[in-house]
């Protein structure tokens, strides 16, 4: 009886639902291949100076029906169907033919940070394509890399391995979506982490006398003790900024600065960024 009921629930929405997911992964399949993926990068500001000092490199996938796909709705499918891996790679190849490409036009000493998925941790191989790809480069070539606080959890020695070999390589190591997960003092300290990302959650509620206010302000204080540099994530309000550079958080990202924007956008923001600066200097 009860199995019946399953049956009729699970027809209409559930198959269409099943049907849209099927579809999605299909054209993913072919995405790289069809010249379909994008890579955008959103400014990171730091909040004493203002000015552009890093950039997360963030996945766009302009479906040819669809339109444009956001990177939650497919890098879950993705990682769960076995394809985040190439997926990853082609960002990070993409990034790295962008860097060279804008050569000495480069945004001067920007640094990129890519998302990695934690399920390629787990390969000794993924680590070793990419450390070819930043020796292309040449080392402290002004990476970083963006990891979740989950990935630390399981303390498997084959991750914290690759991690350890991309620090040693000169690439720096931020965990992201901060203070969402279990974060342990221990795994901060032991692993040398360069920064962490407060996540968005904290900082779209951040008000004078919040709770989040306590809650930032207290991860900034700890990070820093640690030595560790803190970027603020999803700032939409200058009243956000404001709270969070009178914390003493080191960096900003979010609307209020920029969009993530494409690889020419972002050269343009870039160049006027330096025009002004010159125009400040000479005046
Ligand atoms: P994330 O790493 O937390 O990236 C930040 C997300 O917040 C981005 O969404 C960005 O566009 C959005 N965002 C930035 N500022 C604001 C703001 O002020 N307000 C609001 N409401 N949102 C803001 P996006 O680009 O849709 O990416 C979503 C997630 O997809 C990322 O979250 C990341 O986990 C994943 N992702 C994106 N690109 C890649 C990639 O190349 N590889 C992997 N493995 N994951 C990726
Ligand atoms: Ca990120
Ligand atoms: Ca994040």
């Amino acid at each position: 009886m009860h199995e019946v009921a399953t049956l009729l629930y699970f027809t209409p929405a559930m198959q269409s639902a099943a049907r849209q997911r099927q579809e999605i992964l299909n054209d993913l399949r072919g995405s790289i291949d069809r010249n379909q993926l994008e890579v955008h990068y959103q400014p990171i500001i730091n909040l004493d100076s203002g000015q552009v000092e890093k950039a997360e490199a963030l996945v766009r996938w302009e479906h040819p029906r669809r339109g444009v796909v956001a990177p939650d709705e497919f890098i879950p499918l993705a990682e769960e169907f076995g394809l985040i891996g190439q997926i990853d790679d082609w960002v990070s190849e993409e990034v790295f033919r962008q860097i060279g490409d804008w050569g000495e036009r480069a945004p001067a000493g920007v640094q990129i940070s890519l998302n990695k998925s934690p399920l390629q941790f787990r390969y000794r191989s993924s680590v070793d394509r990419w450390l070819a790809a930043f020796d292309g480069l040449g080392k402290g070539s002004g990476t970083a890399i963006e990891i979740t606080e989950g990935l630390l959890m399981e303390r498997d020695p084959v991750v914290l391995e690759q991690l350890l070999r991309l620090r040693d390589a000169g690439v720096e190591i931020a965990l992201d979506d901060f203070g969402t997960g279990y974060s342990s003092l221990a795994y901060l300290k032991d692993l040398d982490i360069d920064y962490i990302k407060i996540d968005r959650s904290f900082v779209s509620h951040l008000r004078r006398d919040s709770q989040e206010a306590v809650l930032c302000e207290a991860m900034i204080v700890m990070a820093h003790k640690l030595g560790i540099r803190v970027i603020a994530e999803g700032i939409e309000r200058a009243e956000q900024r404001d709270i969070l550079r009178a914390m003493g958080c080191d960096y900003g990202q979010g609307y209020l600065f920029s969009q993530a924007l494409n690889a020419l956008e972002f050269e343009r923001m870039l160049g006027a960024g330096e025009r002004e600066e010159s125009d400040r200097q000479r005046a």
